[in-house]
């Protein structure tokens, strides 16, 4: 086992540069986009220019040649200042453009990752359904080949897709019934639906608890036609394939979890240094103290547990529990440090322009997208061999 469990100079300056540019660009800005239910475009073009897109991706397809860690590292960054923002890169990147990254033909990968790594355009990954979500076996939107024109032929719905109604969204991956297998259950497959198709239709944008400035938007096909060659990957695999997609995410609402962890202590440490009750700081009480250093522990425990498990992903080792143990942790302490950071800030605390009252309302959500807590209790069960 390598002793060194420091980031190398080229994360530690990413990590830097992201933090630098949330403190600069993003906190000082995105409380109104939040309060007017507004997706930030102009911040999410600047993270276009970083390179965060293409952060996961080699250069020949227009990315940073980086890896998931990288990834995480800018996720957790951003979060710490904001959620929509960094769920924003999350969704576009671990979901809209990693399937196609990894399931892609080379043509699919030159159409649409050198635009997706760049910022240009969005992708989007549907596979919730107004009637299943984490049970997402029970899909119901069907694809049927057209004999005559080869070209797919998908109906149905999906709900709370993120990215998918932006001016900048290209493309939504939906999964869906290609067949039946012997046994009579579905073939479920994954097929690329660009923005624009005749007959796929975006609804206006949900009104959300929390994650206020990101996108998030029911879709509807209805006959929509799209090519043979938008299929992702091979027939049937779909289910496969957003199993796999979904493992990785989960290091990555991981890492952002943490983040809103870490920003809720360091928005509670600075108001306890400053905020005077019985003529003290109230940080002066053991009582707020001993809250912060519960706070701090649960970040960095978390921290920990998000990057084991994103090592893992990069050496090519099973990763599966450890990705499951991360996000169910860090989004069930993202709600305690957000819960315990408005009661830090008292009244001002339950005020919409202190950071930590967004941070609670975003932290929910955590707790439920990319599997819910539930979900990732019945992996990590399975994997100790259990029922
Ligand atoms: C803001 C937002 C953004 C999202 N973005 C996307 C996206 O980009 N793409 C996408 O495809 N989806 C997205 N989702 C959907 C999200 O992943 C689902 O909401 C989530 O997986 C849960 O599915 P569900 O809502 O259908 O709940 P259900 O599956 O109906 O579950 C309801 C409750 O029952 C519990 N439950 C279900 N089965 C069991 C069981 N066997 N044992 C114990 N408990 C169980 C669940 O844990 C949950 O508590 C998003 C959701 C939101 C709110």
């Amino acid at each position: 086992m390598s002793l060194d469990h420091r980031l190398s100079a080229e994360h530690e300056e990413l990590r830097r540069t992201v933090e630098e540019f949330a403190q600069k660009a993003v906190a000082p800005k995105i409380g109104e986009f939040y309060e007017r239910h507004e997706f930030p475009y102009e911040i999410v073009r600047q993270m276009g220019e970083m390179g965060l897109f293409g952060l996961p991706f080699p250069e020949e397809y227009g990315g940073m040649g980086g890896d998931y860690l990288a990834l995480c590292l800018a996720l957790e960054e951003l979060a710490r200042v904001d959620s929509s923002v960094a769920i924003t890169l999350e969704a576009g990147v671990s979901l809209g453009a990693m399937p196609v990254f990894r399931f892609g033909t080379e043509e699919q990968k030159r159409e649409w990752l050198p635009r997706l790594c760049s910022g240009e355009l969005l992708g989007a990954f549907g596979l919730t359904e107004p009637e299943c979500g984490s049970d997402a076996g029970g899909t119901r939107t069907t694809a049927e080949r057209d004999e005559k024109t080869g070209e797919w032929v998908i109906n149905g719905s999906k709900c709370f897709i993120t990215n998918s109604g932006t001016d900048i969204t290209g493309l939504v991956t939906v999964t869906a019934v290609t067949g039946r297998k012997d046994d009579g259950s579905p073939r479920i497959s994954t097929i690329i639906v660009p923005s624009g198709t005749p007959g796929f239709t975006v609804a206006a944008p949900y009104s959300k608890v929390g994650w206020n400035a990101s996108d998030t938007r029911e879709l509807s096909f209805s006959d929509v036609r799209v090519p043979a060659a938008n299929l992702l990957g091979e027939e049937g695999r779909g289910y496969a394939q957003f199993l796999r997609i979904l493992d990785e995410g989960r290091i990555a609402i991981s890492a952002l979890a943490t983040g809103l962890a870490q920003g809720c202590v360091d928005e509670s440490v600075s108001y306890a240094n400053t905020r005077q009750a019985f003529g003290k700081p109230i940080g002066a009480n053991q009582a707020i103290q001993f809250k912060l250093a519960d706070m701090e522990m649960r970040a960095h425990t978390a921290r920990v547990a998000w990057r084991d498990a994103a090592s893992r992903l990069i050496l090519g080792e099973p990763f599966k529990k450890q990705a499951a143990l991360a996000k169910l942790y860090s989004s069930e302490i993202a709600v305690t440090n957000a819960r315990e950071a408005t009661q830090i800030h008292g009244g001002y605390g339950f005020m919409n322009e202190y950071p930590v009252a967004r941070m609670w309302r975003d932290s929910k959500i955590l707790e439920i997208g990319e599997g819910t807590s539930e979900v990732q209790r019945m992996l990590v069960a399975r994997e100790l061999g259990v029922g």
